[in-house]
């Protein structure tokens, strides 16, 4: 038996088979070929088209039924413009007029194609490029027999039941995983916080992240133990050890029995100072877990995830219904964050700025929004309209300024208005919020909270930029810390700031669910927090245990710690769990 360590992600642990997909970055060779094998080369690029249509057929077959009616549309498209003449034809002719391999000569010709999309002044026919790349990129896997690490290459009879091992994941595959009967997923890149981590929590997945090259180690089939909760994998254990982690997975399932015990319990303290504990969504999928944690509502919705795995992104109507689903299913108050596209959560279309919102530090977010109204203002009508079925609150992720708060309400203003004159209902005492992930946010929290109803700290992002770290990459993973007290005295300014205006104050990064920081963040001053629904009850077992009284003072002293360890051990301190100085 072999053991290697990652970031786990979640608390449960899985075992079956491993399923290895193959690395997908592809060096493309360019070589000379003689006149006599122009056919050959020619009858590999038309059986490539062959190869990959077959793919796209198997693809389409596969789809869940939950997958946006894009996806289809959006296979459909890639189908058709395998048969264009303008890609393989022109392919073909190069090859037969440079002498070139097949490879080579589609490459030349995808790279005319997308030159001229580019220069296109229509965005729909600008974004067609991402389909010609698509497609190049499928055809050159199949020339060079390339098996690829996208997960939505592979049928479902070979996926399931196991264990996938991959380079990376992105949040949008990761989407998929339990529909496609997935039990893991190991990957050598990511990290605990990235949002491939985050939606595999929400679907109570467990998982190893940042393994650093150690899958090379794992081959098809190997038998696996997933230990989300210590981030380890065992390769091929021994009977003896896949029992003890069976008896680990019902001891796993009583937990969650007893817990469930709490599910009608009023979330407060020993000294009765009531706690609000709402959930984080990305899909409408999530639903039954925030009913059955009995959550306050809905802290945290992710718009951004309907946006994934489609051609286009979703008209106002789409994303109405979809905003409208949520608010009437959960029958508790909603805070929808605005568009969130960026960083780490890609789109597979084409959007203006696309690249430059794909650094952390880009165009992204609010940002984005605010630089193309017309991609911002469907999201606001469909909200404002969702609103009228129930308490709607909007919340602006990624402010690093009060400007782009005032634009914003002036834009919310504005969508009032328009609605009002085409007497389409809407709730008129809708609040708006912000969210504080940037640390110039956090410094001038006093000023934001004067002009937004509530604040919600997103320590994900927060800490990543106070931090200067990536929250993607896995080299910087290890200076990732929730507790740097630099990070801490942030959160408090903040929670300070929303005492002094009167507005609530929400954390609802990855911290608020982590019982770990459920005392400090108390002692901290948090009153409201929000977190995947799948934690709600373990903070709440923590919360009915604390005093607030007794926390008193114990804050301080993990926020003035001089370093991170220091900070580490008076947390320890905080938690009862060890007695230092
Ligand atoms: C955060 O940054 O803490 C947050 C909740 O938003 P996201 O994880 O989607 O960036
Ligand atoms: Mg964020």
């Amino acid at each position: 038996m072999l053991s290697v360590f990652g970031s786990g992600i979640g608390r449960g642990i899985a075992i079956g088979k491993a399923y290895v997909l193959r690395q997908s970055d592809i060096q493309t060779p360019h070589y000379q070929i003689d006149k006599k094998d122009i056919t050959k080369e020619a009858t590999r690029l038309r059986n490539a088209v062959l190869d990959t249509k077959s793919k796209y057929k198997s693809l389409l077959k596969s789809l869940p039924s939950s997958a946006p009616k894009e996806s289809a549309a959006f296979i459909d498209a890639h189908m058709m413009m395998l048969s264009d003449p303008l890609l393989i034809d022109e392919s073909i002719k190069i090859i037969k007029s440079e002498f070139i391999n097949a490879e080579h000569a589609l490459m030349q010709q995808s790279g005319n194609l997308v030159k001229v999309f580019e220069q296109m002044q229509d965005p729909y026919l600008r974004a067609k490029k991402t389909d010609v790349e698509h497609v190049t990129n499928r055809l050159l896997r199949s020339l060079m027999g390339i098996v690829s690490h996208s997960l939505d290459e592979f049928n479902d009879e070979d996926l399931k039941g196991k264990i996938v091992i991959s380079k990376d994941l992105t949040p949008a595959e990761t989407m998929f995983v339990k529909e496609r009967k997935i039990v893991s997923f190991v990957t050598d890149l990511g990290s605990q916080i990235s949002h491939t981590a985050i939606v595999a929590r929400s679907l109570k997945m467990p998982a190893v992240v940042g393994l650093h090259g150690a899958t090379k180690y794992i081959s098809d089939d190997d038998l696996l133990v997933v230990d989300g909760l210590r981030g380890t994998i065992l390769i091929n254990p021994s009977e003896g050890v896949l029992k003890e982690y069976k008896q680990r997975l019902s001891k796993i399932r009583l937990r969650e029995k007893q817990l469930s015990t709490l599910t009608k319990k009023t979330s407060k303290t020993v000294d009765g100072k009531r706690i609000q504990l709402m959930a984080n969504v990305e899909t409408s999928k999530e639903l039954p877990a925030v009913k059955k944690s009995n959550a306050a509502g809905i802290g945290l919705y992710r718009t951004e995830y309907l946006f994934m795995n489609r051609s286009k992104a979703p008209t106002e109507q789409e994303q109405f219904r979809a905003y409208k689903r949520i608010v009437t299913a959960v029958e508790r108050p909603v805070i929808i964050r605005t568009l969130d596209i960026g960083g780490d959560k890609r789109l597979d279309f084409n959007y203006p700025n696309k690249k430059s919102s794909e650094s952390p530090l880009g165009l992204r977010a609010v940002r984005l929004c605010l630089n193309h109204v017309e991609v911002f203002k469907p999201q606001l009508r469909a909200i404002l309209r969702a609103s009228a079925f129930g308490k709607v609150s909007i919340m602006i992720p990624m402010i690093s300024n009060i400007d782009e708060v005032d634009q914003v309400l002036s834009l919310i203003k504005q969508t009032k208005a328009e609605l009002r004159s085409e007497n389409i209902d809407y709730d008129s005492r809708v609040k708006v919020g912000g969210m504080i992930e940037v640390p110039a946010a956090a410094i001038m929290s006093d000023i934001l909270a004067k002009k937004l109803d509530f604040l919600s700290i997103g320590t994900n992002d927060l800490i990543q930029y106070t931090l200067a770290i990536d929250r993607v990459d896995d080299a910087v993973n290890y200076l990732y810390d929730p507790i740097h007290p630099a990070v801490l005295q942030l959160i408090r300014l903040v929670i300070k700031a929303g005492n002094r205006a009167q507005i609530p104050v929400s954390l609802c990064g990855e911290m608020a669910g982590n019982v770990k920081y459920t005392r400090l963040l108390l002692a901290l001053g948090l009153r409201n927090f929000s977190m995947d629904a799948n934690y709600v009850l373990d903070v709440k077992e923590q919360i009915m245990g604390v005093n607030t009284d007794d926390l008193k003072g114990l804050a301080k002293k993990v926020i003035s710690a001089n370093s991170p360890i220091e900070a580490k051990e008076r947390l320890a301190v905080l938690n009862g769990a060890m007695r230092v100085n």
